[in-house]
């Protein structure tokens, strides 16, 4: 009972659900839901750890016990492998030697390097900004730019899938937060509508690309009907940048609508393979923020290594179109073997692969099944998509290889006849 109480205050995943913009929905639901998963040891998110390996192929254990084994993973963001690449270790590992661990101290007072300022140059060439600024993590960069931006006079209107960390950050500078449905123009058209006003900010927030096994937003509508009202707009290329658009630029570019969009978000922790977050804008913009953002003025900067491998990686993914080629081939193939053999992937065509299940329990079933037998996968369900559906989120790498696919294939057509008669003799007994 007290783990119970303890993980009903201070879980993590039980406090990210509640401060996410899933408060929308059902909350008694949602609690159930996620007590049910931290108190069942093998659903406990936080049971795996990586022993040795690259994170898209490893030594898998438990953090509760000595087991371990080999696994094909796909549970990890970093889509074109850049975390294992020797150029980027490297030089990560030479800034290591170079400056030690650790900066100590936030970029105002003196916790930057020449990488550092050669990061923020690079990316905001890269997307096409004038000026960039760099954040510790992905998460804090949202948190920053939104908070650093508005304050309790204005508006920030968010598509109602975006990530946690743009409803943190819209929160801590006490806006009046809106969401319109995922992907609506429409919809954000009737909110902007209510919300415009001469004497206020607006701003409208959507991702490139959403982490459930989507494709491309529709950037283009969403920006223009943002920009009918006058509002900034702040895209989160967190799953789009590196792998969309020439250079890996990301999903407005691909879309040839940089120009519009007043912000460019990512992360350095996916596509990069490191550590920290980035903001591109407008010199203006830029200045604002460093003078305005706490989260930017009052945290210790990314660390040499980190900044170092980031930095070579970016120089990498700018120059390398062999990388993606891979991830997009990978990809490719994975949708069409899975689909070829019948599972329905839903309308996405991007590297996060999501058969779906209607069977929640066969799906928790199945990601434990395929785990044994050396697949590292994760379910994604309620309140993320839709109550009593699922998907298993199988997320690619230009570091898995096609050998990968099919090995992951067989085992899940395995694993889900193996869980297909468990739960037979389950429903049986209970009959
Ligand atoms: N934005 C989006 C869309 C994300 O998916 C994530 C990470 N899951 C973040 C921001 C935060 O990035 P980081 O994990 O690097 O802090």
């Amino acid at each position: 009972a007290s783990f119970q109480t303890h993980m009903q205050s201070s879980h993590p995943t039980f406090q990210a659900a509640k401060a996410s913009a899933w408060d929308a929905t059902d909350k008694g639901k949602l609690v159930q839901e996620v007590l049910r998963m931290v108190n069942n040891d093998r659903r406990n998110p936080y049971s795996k750890v990586l022993r040795t390996g690259s994170a898209t192929k490893g030594i898998v254990g438990d953090a509760y016990n000595d087991e371990e084994q080999e696994a094909i993973i796909w549970t990890t963001n970093l889509y074109l492998g850049l975390n294992r690449d020797e150029a980027v270790m490297k030089e990560a590992s030479n800034a290591l030697a170079q400056f030690g661990t650790g900066m100590g101290t936030s970029a105002a007072a003196s916790g930057m390097t020449n990488q550092h300022l050669e990061f923020e140059a690079e990316f905001a060439d890269l997307v096409g900004k004038p000026s960039a600024c760099l954040f510790p993590t992905g998460y804090t960069a949202n948190v920053g730019a939104v908070a650093g931006l508005l304050g309790k006079n204005d508006v920030v209107i968010i598509d109602q899938l975006c990530h946690a960390s743009i409803v943190d950050g819209a929160r801590l500078c006490g806006a009046t937060i809106r969401t319109f449905q995922h992907n609506n123009a429409n919809d954000l058209e009737t909110v902007l509508q209510s919300e415009a006003s001469p004497y206020r900010t607006m701003l409208v927030v959507l991702e490139g690309v959403y982490s459930m096994g989507e494709g491309a937003a529709p950037v283009v509508e969403i920006v223009r009907m943002a920009k009918k009202y006058n509002a900034l707009v702040l895209v989160d290329e967190a799953h789009s940048f590196g792998f969309y658009g020439k250079g890996g630029a990301g999903i407005c570019a691909a879309q040839g609508i940089t120009e519009e969009v007043d912000f460019i978000m990512t992360t350095l922790s996916k596509a990069l393979g490191s550590l920290g977050g980035v903001v591109a804008a407008s010199q203006e913009h830029i200045d604002l923020l460093k003078s305005s953002s706490r989260a930017y003025i009052f945290q210790a900067s990314i660390s040499p290594a980190d900044m170092a491998a980031a930095l070579t990686a970016l120089r990498r993914l700018r120059s390398d179109d062999a990388l993606r080629e891979r991830l997009w081939d990978t990809t490719r193939y994975m949708r069409q073997r899975f689909e070829d053999v019948g599972y329905d992937l839903g309308t996405g065509d991007g590297p996060i692969v999501t058969p779906h299940f209607s069977n929640k329990d066969k799906l928790y079933a199945i990601v434990q099944n395929l785990y044994q037998r050396g697949i590292q996968t994760s379910a994604v369900t309620y309140p993320i998509v839709e109550s009593g559906r699922g998907r298993l989120r199988l997320i690619c790498s230009a570091a898995h290889t096609r050998e990968d696919v099919d090995k992951t294939l067989e085992a899940l057509i395995a694993a889900e006849q193996e869980v297909e008669k468990q739960l037979d003799i389950v429903n049986n007994e209970i009959k």
